[in-house]
């Protein structure tokens, strides 16, 4: 969804040319939109060889089964906003251990950014309204999910994605 109006002042926005880039600017107050991907937590979460996965209530892939994952927030590093999250959606404290890896893709909006972490405390209490379940899943006992059929470009690409995590966990065993 474009954005029309000033975030400062309020004035509708034009297009013009910054940097060799149409991009969406204010000429009242000079404000210019950057539009730029938003780094995206993931965490994978074991215990006892177990993954933890949540059951996802809102899109993207709204209905799935994938790791806890969301926004850091400008107020926390990239492994606090993946623990919080894990915390926001399971109840579990954990402690991230590395930085698992990146993945990018043009005009999706966000990047996501991997991390391996292990549980340390808490129990089963996802606080999420994103969330409608949260479980640990045994190598054996991953759930089998068909790809979306209607989904839009995140949906398609964040389930390669958690997919890809899935069969990777699958393989370690
Ligand atoms: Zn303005």
């Amino acid at each position: 969804m474009p954005v029309k109006f000033c975030a400062q002042c309020g004035s509708e926005l034009v297009t013009g040319s910054e940097s060799g880039r149409e991009r969406p600017m204010c000429p009242r107050c000079g404000y210019i939109v950057y539009r730029n991907p938003v780094p995206v937590a993931l965490v994978v979460t074991t215990r006892d060889d177990k993954l933890l996965l949540v059951h996802r209530v809102n899109a993207p892939l709204a209905g799935y089964w994938a790791p806890p994952a969301g926004y850091v927030e400008i107020d926390e590093s990239l492994e606090e906003g993946a623990a919080r999250e894990v915390k926001e959606e399971t109840g579990f404290d954990v402690v991230v251990d590395k930085l698992l890896r990146v993945y990018s893709r043009a005009n999706v909006g966000i990047m996501l950014v991997t991390f391996a972490a292990h549980v340390v405390g808490g129990e089963m209490a996802p606080q999420a309204h994103e969330v409608a379940e949260a479980r640990f899943f045994a190598r054996d006992e991953l759930p089998a999910q068909p790809p979306p059929t209607d989904g839009k470009p995140l949906d398609y690409w964040f389930y390669a994605v958690a997919k890809g995590i899935l069969v990777e966990f699958e393989r370690k065993g």
